[in-house]
């Protein structure tokens, strides 16, 4: 099949005082070069960037200025022919562009498709790929390490190390199974066998463990704030939202209809929700019930319990307690300027533990306190993603527990003494399984698919 020459504006719309059109495939530089008035672009050396007008060749007339970068194959992201055309901002002149190369011979890249033809190409691997695509989406700086640390292959390598030792083990009893009469070989093999299911389900177990943390870095922890009226709740998002970096608002209609508000707490991306009325919950123990407001709270991660230092603990305080019970959450007695009338071996007799935080937000007192209880919740202290490889992406996940419950059946095999070539069937899986997550047994429909997420001109 002859393979077509695609474009696509690869630039955010309307963002940047810069666009660029892409081109890639084999007709990529010829097309540039009959739009071009400067050089001739099919002489000059792979890499290089030149300036010039581009010429409509309907009208004859000069259409835009611009810089015409040349990347010859394969050194290049597609590993095919790239050429990308850098006009100035403006979505007129980007379209303009675009609309000249599409007339020229190109044709419009789908979504994903430059990315696809790098992983077809053999450019990058399909968690690589998945992580180009993460890094789009990514809100916080530490959740784009992640998807950069993932892009530069840390995940394909350790699943990669994982599948050669399963492949070792699965030679071995090859070995064990055409050799049946040699006993040694039979003991070593389950001996080998029992170890490195074990070894593996014990890794991937840990990345399976950090993959959560990778989550709420690249989602946001969702944390509802609840409390009786007039405790402090509304004071307390706006002291979240003032002292952090909000990072996205969502603002439909008023401001005060605010749905979702990020704020990145010491690292940790906070999306504080208002679905259902679960950041300001004042009264949905008292509409809803405890049982029905606990189905709501237990759709958090995180829930901030605001109690007010100057009054006694109440029943609807009593209840919220038994509403956030065994859930992930931070008692906050706010107020503390003035009397002190609440209880507070009253409070920790309700909370089980849970960390109790004094504040007075009109006097910004605890906040610090507050922020690092937030983060020490989940990252047991500052986190640094540094030396950590995240699993951030839901299919992976989905893929690494099922090759975990594959190990695990294996194990279960051994223990029950059942033939190894039974064993081996697992462990094979689990083999398989891996080789889905770096594309190696993606079948064409799960890649196209995958790529058909992407935004276009990536
Ligand atoms: P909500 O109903 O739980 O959202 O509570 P608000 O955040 O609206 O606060 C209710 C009232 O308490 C407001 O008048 C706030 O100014 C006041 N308030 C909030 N935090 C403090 C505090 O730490 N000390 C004192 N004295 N008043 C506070
Ligand atoms: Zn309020």
């Amino acid at each position: 099949m002859e393979i077509e020459t695609i474009a696509a504006i690869s630039t955010p719309i309307g963002e940047g005082a810069i666009s660029i059109v892409r081109l890639s495939g084999p007709e990529a530089v010829e097309i540039a070069n009959g739009l071009f008035g400067g050089k001739d672009l099919l002489q000059v050396d792979s890499h290089t960037i030149h300036y010039g007008k581009l010429i409509d060749p309907e009208t004859k007339e000069i259409a835009e200025e611009v810089m015409i970068s040349v990347m010859r194959a394969p050194k290049t992201f597609t590993r095919e022919d790239i050429v990308e055309i850098n006009t100035h901002g403006g979505i007129v002149a980007v379209n303009r562009v675009l609309e000249m190369v599409l007339e020229s011979g190109a044709r419009l890249a789908e979504p994903g498709e430059f990315t696809k033809r790098a992983f077809l190409n053999g450019r990058i691997d399909l968690s690589q790929a998945e992580a180009v695509m993460d890094l789009i989406r990514a809100k916080t700086d530490k959740a784009m390490g992640v998807a950069l640390r993932q892009m530069d292959g840390r995940l394909s390598h350790l699943i990669k190390k994982y599948r050669q030792e399963l492949l070792e083990t699965i030679a071995h009893v090859e070995v064990n199974i055409d050799y049946p009469e040699y006993d040694d070989v039979e003991e070593m093999s389950h001996t080998l066998m029992r170890e490195k299911t074990k070894k593996v389900a014990n890794e991937i177990e840990q990345l399976l463990q950090v993959a959560k943390q990778g989550k709420i870095l690249r989602e946001g922890l969702s944390t509802a704030i609840i409390g009786r009226p007039n405790v402090g709740k509304s004071s307390l998002m706006n002291t979240l939202v003032q002292e952090n970096k909000a990072i996205v608002t969502d603002v439909p209609g008023t401001t005060r209809d605010i749905i979702e508000e990020y704020v990145s707490v010491r690292g940790v991306p906070l999306r504080l929700v208002d679905t259902a009325g679960i950041r300001e919950t004042e009264d949905i123990v008292e509409k809803i019930g405890v049982e029905r407001s606990r189905k709501v709270l237990m759709e958090s991660d995180l829930i901030l319990f605001v109690l007010n230092n100057n009054e006694v603990l109440t029943e609807d305080d009593k209840n919220l307690f038994e509403a956030v019970k065994g859930l992930e959450y931070i008692v906050i007695i706010n107020k503390t300027d003035l009397n002190q009338k609440l209880s507070l071996a009253e409070v920790k007799k309700l909370a089980e533990n849970k960390p109790i935080i004094t504040t007075s937000l009109i006097q910004e007192e605890g906040i610090e306190e507050l922020e690092k209880a937030i983060a020490d919740t989940f990252f047991a202290g500052d986190i640094d993603t540094g030396d950590m490889t995240y699993v951030s992406n839901a299919r992976h996940i989905q893929l690494l527990k099922q090759a975990k419950q594959a190990l695990l059946d294996a194990s279960r095999s051994l223990e029950l003494g059942m033939p190894l070539d039974i064993v081996q069937i697992d462990v094979t899986r689990t083999w398989e399984l891996l080789g889905e997550i770096i594309g190696d047994t993606a079948s064409d429909a799960l890649i196209d698919q995958l790529f058909s997420q992407f935004c276009l001109g990536k």
